[in-house]
């Protein structure tokens, strides 16, 4: 017997309409690539948005077609988001961090017929432009004031003139909450990049998810400033999130230097932000080189790669903000776990509490996960026993888009499929998952595997080390051994020996990294991470050399 509800599918539109009839007062803040900060409500973002799906039927788009964009986080941005997705379209931000030939191959690989960019981005959009043989239309972000007087885009279209002859009347369409609604590539260090195509359900299911209050803890109460890029896995949910619950929401446009990231955070009362560490490192340098305080900021979300336990205390104990430490994957939607304490938990004393807040945290409703060894088996959740992380729910992936890679999934005795993560974790007996190492980074001395993660966390908590990055290195006795790659802090004297000693006590002594390599800078990826294949190339054979 069925149960006698209504029939709604899970569409992704039914956000905006909730956002307009609800919280149509509610604010959205954007600093513009003009320059200048530009204010609008839920209200006007939701009639501009259909306007916007109109342009997209004049200009031909099918529905499952890909719609792609080139684009910082802004309110322009997210007209597309819900116009592309809610008018049956699918959404593809590309990341404009990748170089031009890997933009070129993504947006080939997705067919998109379409791109929308900023205008930061003409010059790579005009560098890959005559390669991109799907698309049909080029759009600028802007209006015709600040349109390039030339381009070598042929019949380039300027995005407020195109939405201004359309009518704001449209009307979402209705249509199998399956459907496709959203395409992120993941960025491929290893091999080509491949796509994950999310679902309306997918993402709605994930949206009610991370909104929950041992998530990331979303309310219309709230101001959500996401300075994880809209390009970036979705800015892991929050600009679905925020229209779910009526969050006031400010985006930072290309502004994502300390300054300007912190006088937006005060002049807007921002209560939420989210992003990758190296992202806050700038923040937290700006702010304790001035002397400042955050005066509405109560909760940061952390996580794309290991939060250093050293900026998390950072944030607690000096600014009051707490640090949400979450882990997810571009396969998860993104968000799959985060380490908000459970009841029995709020006793313990401040240093435990913090332990259980540096691990990534456990799963969200929606995600189960699991450690398995490597002859497949489940593993212990006792905190100690490291194996790899298995994921399964109903917003993580089941095929690459194009089925790429064949089937990605592992089948348990039961028949549920599991997605390998390419992670190393411990689970505890509360559930809380920590990971030591990608499976790629594990650094594997003498047979014995060492946690890149925890050797990086001890140099970052060392006052004059501004980043740290443990790579395998080639040993002729040992195989691999910890090789450890710093930046020191400007103006800070710090030395080999010194900072092998900080080992001293803090880990094992046979983790204790073999040598140091002291540089200007650690290369970053697409999405802010270190890239340690990068580090890995150039100082794999480091240990070799000197011995
Ligand atoms: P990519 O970096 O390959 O583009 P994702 O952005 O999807 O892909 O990154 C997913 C990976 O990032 C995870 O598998 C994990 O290795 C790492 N990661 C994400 N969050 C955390 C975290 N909080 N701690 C440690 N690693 C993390």
């Amino acid at each position: 017997m069925n149960g006698l509800m209504m029939q709604q599918p899970l569409l992704i539109s039914s956000l905006l309409v909730h956002a307009e009839r609800h919280h149509g007062e509610q604010e959205v803040v954007s600093r513009r690539v003009e320059g200048d900060i530009h204010r609008t409500t839920y209200r006007e973002l939701a009639a501009r948005s259909r306007r916007v799906a109109n342009a997209l039927a004049r200009l031909g788009v099918k529905s499952g077609e890909r719609v792609a964009t080139l684009a910082w986080n802004g309110y322009r941005h997210l007209e597309i988001y819900y116009a592309a997705s809610g008018s049956g379209a699918v959404l593809h931000t590309l990341n404009p961090r990748l170089h031009a030939d890997q933009v070129t191959y993504i947006a080939g690989h997705a067919e998109d017929v379409a791109l929308f960019f900023d205008l930061t981005f003409l010059p790579l959009v005009e560098a890959v432009a005559s390669r991109l043989t799907t698309v049909r239309n080029f759009v600028a972000l802007t209006d015709r004031a600040h349109m390039p007087a030339a381009s070598k885009i042929a019949n380039l279209l300027c995005y407020e003139e195109l939405i201004e002859a359309e009518n704001d009347r449209f009307t979402w369409p209705s249509f199998d909450e399956n459907q496709a609604s959203s395409l992120c590539y993941t960025s491929g260090t290893t091999g080509n990049p491949k796509g994950v195509l999310y679902s309306h359900r997918s993402t709605l299911l994930h949206t009610f998810g991370i909104a929950l209050p041992d998530s990331l803890d979303c309310s219309a109460r709230d101001t959500i400033l996401p300075v994880v890029p809209m390009f970036h896995v979705n800015a892991w949910g929050l600009p679905y999130a925020a229209c779910m619950t009526g969050s006031k929401l400010v985006f930072p446009g290309p502004g994502l230097d300390g300054k300007s990231l912190f006088d937006l955070f005060e002049s807007e009362g921002v209560t939420l932000s989210a992003g990758v560490p190296t992202v806050w490192q700038g923040l937290l340098a700006y702010v304790d080189a001035h002397g400042l305080k955050f005066s509405t900021m109560r909760r940061t979300v952390i996580g794309g790669s290991a939060c250093p336990p050293a900026m998390m205390k950072a944030f607690q104990e000096r600014f009051d903000v707490q640090v949400l430490h979450a882990w997810g994957m571009t396969e998860m939607s993104p968000v799959g776990t985060v380490a908000a304490l459970k009841r029995k938990q709020i006793g313990a004393s401040a240093e435990a509490r913090f332990a259980i807040q540096a691990k990534q945290g456990r799963t969200v409703y929606g995600v189960d996960m699991k450690i398995v060894g490597a002859d497949g088996k489940e593993l212990p959740w006792n905190g100690e026993t490291s194996g790899e992380l298995m994921v399964r729910g109903p917003w993580v992936i089941s095929h690459y888009f194009k089925n790429e890679g064949g089937d990605p999934l592992v089948e348990d005795a039961e028949g549920h499929g599991w997605f390998p993560t390419g992670d190393v974790a411990t689970i505890d007996a509360d559930g809380f998952m920590q990971i030591t190492d990608r499976s790629k980074d594990v650094i594997k001395s003498g047979g014995e595997w060492i946690g890149s993660i925890d050797l990086e966390n001890i140099a970052m908590a060392h006052p004059g080390v501004a980043m740290a990055a443990c790579i395998a290195a080639e040993h002729r006795k040992w195989d691999e051994r910890p090789l450890l790659i710093v930046v020191k802090r400007p103006g800070a004297e710090v030395t080999r020996e010194e900072l092998l000693g900080f080992y001293e006590g803090r880990i094992a002594k046979w983790w204790t990294p073999d040598d140091i390599v002291f540089v200007e800078s650690i290369p970053l990826g697409a999405t802010g991470k270190m890239l340690k294949n990068r580090l890995r190339d150039q100082y794999g054979k480091y240990l070799l050399e000197k011995t």
